[in-house]
């Protein structure tokens, strides 16, 4: 064989070798955790029983954007086809008051994100938003603080919003409709690994997919328990398999603390089989929250037909 065709054939080779490698490693593994993480679920428990009050009776979700992904984003190896994803704000109804757990995004993050925004939902959010006596976020990217950033009373929604040290601290990354004037002053939550901070809702750090991560678990009235995941897992696909999103997504857009991720989503498989009746809400999962709201155990939309409140219109 001539030398320069041998050469071009070696050089084909170690192309595909090192091609087929790169797509393995970006693409197709999901690896491993070196790390570990826990949820002391006796502890979590406790602090949910630690304020005094009536817990919350209901659950409600408003879809407020569907979306989707290419399954590898979702979870490395599951393909090209298009995963459906929604975006979700979560309304805990109290007694006397409601609270918020993220808020979906507003005509202007969604137009951002190029997602198509149910306005109806959105409008809901932001009524929502104005009585909510706190707002928590799983994390401070914009299709889950969108809905308070671009909330046209923000101003006066913010002293409400519980915003977690490190999300506070990396709001400015993720969303472009953040105005640092309108948290002059503001004196965001500092807490090690778990805050109570209402009547059986409990705040569960989980840095990894962002500085800001956290879990919210929440125990109604009934006794009927809830852990929103937020994007630790978009889908129970994520916790099941305890497989990640492709490199390609976490390490080149999203910047993730990848082993942290892994190893939170090891400890929710764990969590998973040990508590069964536990409600586990990924971020993303229309079919898990689909089936809750089949099961009656979440209300679909903030306002009930029989009883729809006036609600708020974006200009
Ligand atoms: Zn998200």
């Amino acid at each position: 064989m001539n030398k320069w065709l041998l050469r071009g054939l070696i050089a084909l080779v170690l192309l595909l070798v090192i091609g087929s490698g790169a797509y393995w490693w970006l693409v197709l593994e999901s690896g491993k955790p070196q790390s570990t993480y826990m949820i002391d679920m006796a502890q979590v428990r406790h602090l949910a029983d630690s304020i005094p009050g009536d817990k919350p009776l209901a659950i409600h979700a408003e879809h407020v954007a569907p979306f989707s992904f290419a399954g590898n984003v979702v979870l490395a190896g599951d393909g090209w086809a298009q995963v459906p994803l929604m975006i979700f704000a979560y309304k805990l109804d109290f007694p006397q008051y409601i609270g918020l757990i993220d808020t979906g995004v507003t005509p202007r993050s969604a137009a951002i994100m190029k997602v198509t925004l149910d306005r109806e939902a959105a409008q809901h959010v932001v009524y929502a938003l104005k009585f909510a006596k706190f707002t928590v976020f799983t994390h401070e990217h914009m299709d889950h603080i969108g809905g308070l950033l671009g909330s046209p009373w923000v101003k006066l929604e913010i002293p409400r919003a519980i915003l977690s040290t490190e999300q506070f601290a990396h709001l400015a990354e993720y969303n472009e409709d953040y105005h640092p004037e309108f948290f002059a002053g503001y004196k965001p939550l500092a807490y090690d690994k778990y805050a109570a901070i209402a009547p059986g809702v409990v705040l569960i750090k989980a840095p990894g997919h962002t500085p800001g991560s956290q879990m919210v678990y929440v125990k109604r009235a009934d006794g009927q328990e809830f852990l929103f995941t937020g994007d630790v897992a978009w889908t129970m696909r994520n916790i099941d398999t305890m497989r990640e999103r492709a490199r390609l997504a976490t390490q080149f857009f999203l910047h993730e603390d990848r082993d942290a991720v892994l190893a939170e989503l090891a400890a929710l498989n764990a969590l998973k089989k040990a508590e069964p009746h536990l409600h586990i809400v990924p971020g993303h999962d229309i079919g898990v929250v689909t089936n809750l709201e089949k099961a009656g155990l979440i209300v679909k939309g903030f306002h009930e037909p029989a009883n729809a409140a006036p609600t708020y219109t974006f200009k």
